[in-house]
Order: structure tokens, then sequence, then C-alpha cells
């Protein structure tokens, strides 16, 4: 993917914060941190998104994020993190190169990401009904 930003990262045409590198996968610092220490972990091998991904690159991202995430809430001193992933436009995605966001929290920071709401009566069983079909039409 010559245009996209990620590959040429992996590629060393464009600089980052390296902190893990396996031959699958990379991590590096993001550099608009939404805390310190906010960690992008990349495949090598462009997808654009986690659906369009081979599981095994997905396996191979997980195992590298458990390592990483472990590094990271240890060197900023946190009591835990977020793992995000932004998948499609509507869900704030920017850069289309899969990347799981580890992100350090700490007790009481104040940081909000999933806003809730209730369901109305019925609400929930309909829409689980229509996920399970899909699942069981695959
Ligand atoms: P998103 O596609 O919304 O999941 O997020 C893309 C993330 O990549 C954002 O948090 C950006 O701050 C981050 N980002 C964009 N360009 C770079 C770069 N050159 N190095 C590190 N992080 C980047
Ligand atoms: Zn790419």
């Amino acid at each position: 993917m010559a245009d996209c930003i990620f590959c040429k990262i992996i590629r060393g045409e464009l600089p980052c914060s390296k902190v893990y590198e396996d031959d699958k996968v990379v991590a590096f610092l993001d550099i608009h941190p939404v805390r310190d220490g906010h960690t992008l972990v990349v495949p090598k091998i462009h997808c654009d998104n986690l659906l369009d991904c081979d599981p095994e690159v997905l396996a191979n991202m997980i195992r590298a994020t458990q390592k990483v995430a472990r590094a990271v809430v240890s060197a900023t001193g946190a009591s835990g993190f977020n793992l995000g992933v932004n998948s499609g436009r509507a869900a704030g995605q920017v850069i289309f190169h899969l990347h799981l966001h580890i992100i350090p929290r700490m007790e009481g920071d104040g940081l909000r990401l999933w806003p809730s709401r209730e369901y109305g009566s019925g609400e929930m069983q309909t829409l689980a009904e229509r996920i399970k079909q899909r699942l069981r039409s695959r």
C-alpha cells in the first residue's frame, strides 16, 4: 500500500517511536495520545480494518498486545488500560490500516469512553435474535 502512513512507518520511510517489533507486528507511540503512553499495535501486513483481516494476523496482534500492554502499564505507572479499535469511518477510524489502541488508565482519571443508554422494552431480545441469525447463516 504505497500511500498508507502505517505501511510507510513499517517500511521505515516515516519515523515513529517504536516500542516493539517482531516478524508480524510493530507497536509505536500514538503521536496524539489520549493519555501518555498511548500505544498502537499494528500488523506488518496491510489490512484496512478488523473485518477484512486474516484471523491469524489478529491472533499475532493480540499476542503482541498482551506483551506490549504489560510494559506500557508498568512504564507509565498505570493501574489499567483500555484496548480499542475504531473500525470504519463512522466509528472514528482515520488511518485505514488496522491498529489496536492501548490507552493507559489511572484510577479516577476522569476519561469516560463509553456513554451508555437503556434499551426499550423488547429491543434487546430483538437485536440479539437478529445478530444470532446472521451468525447462523455464515
Ligand atoms: P484511528 O484511525 O482513529 O483509530 O486512529 C489513528 C491514530 O493514529 C490516531 O490516534 C493518530 O493520532 C495516530 N497517528 C496518526 N499518524 C501517526 C503517526 N505518524 N505516528 C503515530 N501515530 C499516528
Ligand atoms: Zn498499510
